[in-house]
């Protein structure tokens, strides 16, 4: 099968490549490095087993003749290009927002016109500030205003759904949506505020850890071999076609409560450092206080289940981490 990627060379999208890789598929990415990096890919391009299989393109998803001829080629597209992390989307809130909204809307213009399958990775994000759990697919959502710039990501990612499931109706394309639930593993990087890889760093380094706000919001965390096993088996399953799923883990754990575990793994020094959520994101900003998903339909269908719970990924982490090669 000939797969396209977009984001390919991003954090998730380049696990996804090598998985792709791994089983004998052809493999085209497009990726603007604009979070994502060459580096991710390059052991690929180098490798003899994926030599004539494994096709770059460093170029934007907005391109349209670009992603014209790679939609053309390929049978299926797994689209992950996206702007990405809370800190990233805050100091890029224009380009964040057209990148997700018109990115989407072409790659789903171009997969109706070539009648492709094409794969849409969401955020749990888009279920907005709720406190109970699990979260169930068919929830409601609940945001904060529009002056609270933190939303923008979460909404321009549910009008990504929203175009993706018109098409399926309208045209009859062929699409599945995956919500995904803070995705961790090697090649993360916290430069876009993701917490783990800089909690991490910070302990490694004997720097502080800095816990945002008093540290009792939660999230659940999925490593993300077991993100890219779920996105390569919806989209081998005819029935995902026109659904939408949660990929997440099961466990929760608040973010004091893994700053705390990352410095006992880590056998670290570091203090934690309570920082006010104004002081690292002025004052235009809201968390989500709680995320766990409901992964009961995904289960139902391909039979997932997280492989890896929350201390195995962490040390999977921290041995990269110490390797230098995050
Ligand atoms: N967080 C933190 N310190 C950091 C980075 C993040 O306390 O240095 C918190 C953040 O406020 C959020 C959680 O960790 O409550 C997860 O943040 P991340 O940006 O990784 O993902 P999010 O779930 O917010 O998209």
């Amino acid at each position: 099968m000939k797969v396209l990627i977009t984001g390919g060379a991003g954090f998730i999208g380049s696990h996804l490549a090598e998985a792709c890789l791994q089983r004998g598929d052809d493999v085209y990415i497009i990726d603007d490095l604009s979070t994502g990096s060459r580096d991710n890919v390059r052991p690929f391009e180098k490798d003899e087993r994926y030599r004539g299989r494994f096709f770059v393109h460093i170029d934007s998803i907005l391109n349209h003749n670009a992603l014209l001829e790679l939609t053309g080629i390929c049978d299926v597209v797994f689209h992950l290009a996206a702007a990405v992390g809370v800190r990233y989307i805050l100091e890029n809130p224009l380009e964040s927002i057209k990148v997700n909204i018109q990115g989407t809307e072409k790659v789903l213009e171009l997969c109706a016109k070539f009648k492709k399958k094409v794969l849409i990775a969401s955020t749990s994000e888009v279920y907005g500030k709720h406190m109970h759990a699990p979260l169930v697919e068919t929830d409601n959502i609940i945001y904060g205003p529009s002056s609270k710039f933190r939303w923008s990501y979460a909404a321009s990612k549910l009008m990504d759904e929203f175009t993706a499931l018109a098409y399926h109706r309208i045209k009859g394309l062929a699409v599945i949506i995956t919500r995904l639930f803070n995705t961790v593993g090697p090649r993360q990087t916290g430069a876009y505020g993701m917490v783990i890889p800089r909690f991490v760093e910070q302990a490694l380094a004997g720097r502080p850890l800095t816990v945002y706000g008093d540290g009792r919001q939660t999230r659940t965390f999925t490593y993300v071999k077991d993100v890219v096993d779920a996105l390569m088996g919806l989209v081998d399953c005819p029935q995902a076609v026109g659904e939408v799923f949660n990929v997440g883990g099961t466990e929760e754990t608040t973010i004091v409560d893994l700053a705390r575990r990352i410095i006992e793994l880590t056998g670290s020094s570091s203090p934690i450092e309570l920082i006010p959520y104004e002081k690292a994101f002025g004052k235009d900003f809201e968390d989500m206080q709680r995320r766990v998903p409901s992964i009961e339909k995904i289960k139902a269908l391909i039979g997932f289940e997280p492989a890896s719970d929350l201390d195995e990924i962490l040390q999977k982490v921290i041995a990269t981490m110490r390797r230098g090669a995050s």
